[in-house]
C-alpha cells in the first residue's frame, strides 16, 4: 500500500486528484490489495453495516432532456413509456421496500425539474408513505428551484439525488440541453436547507481514465453523504447503446479509487453492476469499498432479486444498516 492511501486510513481525509489517477492507472497485479485497503477504509470509516435502499418511479419516461445514456429521455428512440405512478402502488412499493429491511426509499422521476402537477403528487405521496410505513424518503427530480428545495424539506425529505453523472470536462458530450454548473446550484442549494445530498454518477460513457479521477475529485469537493456509483448500460435507443462495457477489473478499480477518494461517504452500487460485474464481482466490490446497495429493480432495468443481495451481505457478516441507526 502507497503511503497516501495509509494516510486515508489513518486520517480518513481522501486521495486527491493526481493519487486518484494513480490508483485508476494501478496495474491488474495490484488490484487485490488495492480493494483490500479500500475495504479497509470502509471499515474503519464507515463500520461494517450496509445501508440499503428501494427506488420507484413516480414518472417515467418522457424527459425533454438528451442526456446520452438515458433510455427515458422522450428524444431518443428507447422504448421506454411515459407512465406516471398512483400513490396506491406509491404506498405499496415503499411497504415492500420496507419489508426487505431498507432504511431508504427514494422518489425518482424522469424530469429536467418538477413541475407543480408532479410537486402536488410528491407532497400528496410523501404523506401518505409517511402515514403507513416506517422508512426515509429521499427524492430525485431534476433540478430544483430554492422555493423546490425548501418545500421538499418542509416535505420531510431527508436526502436528495442529483447526480453530476461525470467530469465537468466530459459533461458537455453526455448533455446538451442543461448544464453541469445547473446541476452543481442545485446540489448547493439541497445542502443549503439542511437535507443530505445524494450525488454519484455513470463510468464508462467513453470518458478518459483522467476524467473519471477528475470526477472523483469534483465528488470529493462537494462531500456529499451518498455517491451512487452507476456503470453504464448501454440501453437501446440511446446515442450510447454501442458504447462498449466497462471491463469488470476496470469498474473495482474505479471502486476502490473512489473509496479512497470519499473515506466517510455512503458508496452505494446503483445500476450496471449486473452486467458489468456478475454475482462475483458484486462480491468483490462490498469487500473493496462499497457499503450501499438498492434492492430490487432499477429504473428502467431490472436489478438482481432482493433475497440474492441479502444472503450475499449475510453471508459477508455485513449487518444491514437499521432505521434508528439512520434517525
Ligand atoms: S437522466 Fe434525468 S434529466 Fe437526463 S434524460 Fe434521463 S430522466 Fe431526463
Amino acid at each position: 500500500m502507497s503511503v497516501n492511501v495509509e494516510r486515508v486510513l489513518a486520517t480518513g481525509t481522501g486521495l486527491d486528484q493526481d493519487d486518484i489517477l494513480e490508483v485508476l492507472t494501478s496495474p491488474d497485479e495490484d488490484l487485490p490489495d488495492l480493494l483490500a485497503a479500500a475495504h479497509a477504509v470502509r471499515m474503519r470509516w464507515c463500520g461494517p453495516e450496509v445501508e440499503v435502499e428501494g427506488i420507484v418511479s413516480v414518472k417515467t419516461g418522457g424527459c425533454p432532456e438528451d442526456c446520452h445514456f438515458c433510455s427515458q429521455s422522450g428524444l431518443f428512440t428507447s422504448p421506454v413509456r411515459a407512465v406516471w405512478l398512483d400513490i396506491p402502488e406509491l404506498v405499496e412499493s415503499a411497504r415492500q421496500t420496507a419489508a426487505t429491511g431498507a432504511t431508504e426509499f427514494c422518489l425518482v422521476a424522469a424530469v429536467r425539474g418538477p413541475d407543480e402537477r408532479l410537486m402536488a403528487q410528491v407532497r400528496e405521496g410523501i404523506a401518505a408513505i409517511r402515514a403507513e410505513v416506517d422508512i426515509n424518503i429521499a427524492a430525485s427530480l431534476g433540478i430544483l428551484t430554492a422555493d423546490q428545495v425548501d418545500e421538499l424539506a418542509a416535505m420531510g425529505v431527508h436526502r436528495y439525488n442529483h447526480n453530476l453523472e461525470t467530469a465537468r470536462s466530459f459533461f458537455p458530450r453526455i448533455v446538451t440541453t442543461h448544464t453541469w454548473e445547473e446541476r452543481w446550484d442545485t446540489l448547493r442549494l439541497v445542502r443549503d436547507a439542511g437535507m443530505e445530498v445524494c450525488c454519484g454518477g455513470i463510468l464508462g460513457m467513453g470518458e478518459s481514465v483522467a476524467q473519471r479521477a477528475e470526477f472523483a475529485a469534483q465528488l470529493t469537493a462537494l462531500d456529499p453523504y451518498e455517491v451512487p456509483l452507476n456503470f453504464l448500460n448501454p440501453r437501446p435507443g440511446t446515442p450510447l447503446a454501442d458504447q462498449g462495457v466497462l471491463s469488470a477489473v476496470d469498474a473495482l478499480r474505479a471502486i476502490a479509487a473512489f473509496r479512497l477518494a470519499l473515506p466517510r461517504t455512503v458508496l452505494r452500487y446503483a445500476g450496471g453492476r449486473e452486467i458489468t460485474l456478475g454475482d462475483l464481482g458484486t462480491r468483490d466490490g462490498l469487500l473493496g469499498g462499497i457499503n450501499a446497495i438498492i434492492v430490487g429493480n432499477y429504473l428502467t432495468t431490472l436489478g438482481r432479486p432482493a433475497q440474492t443481495d441479502l444472503e450475499l451481505l449475510a453471508d459477508l457478516s455485513m449487518p444491514v444498516k437499521a432505521l434508528s441507526a439512520t434517525l
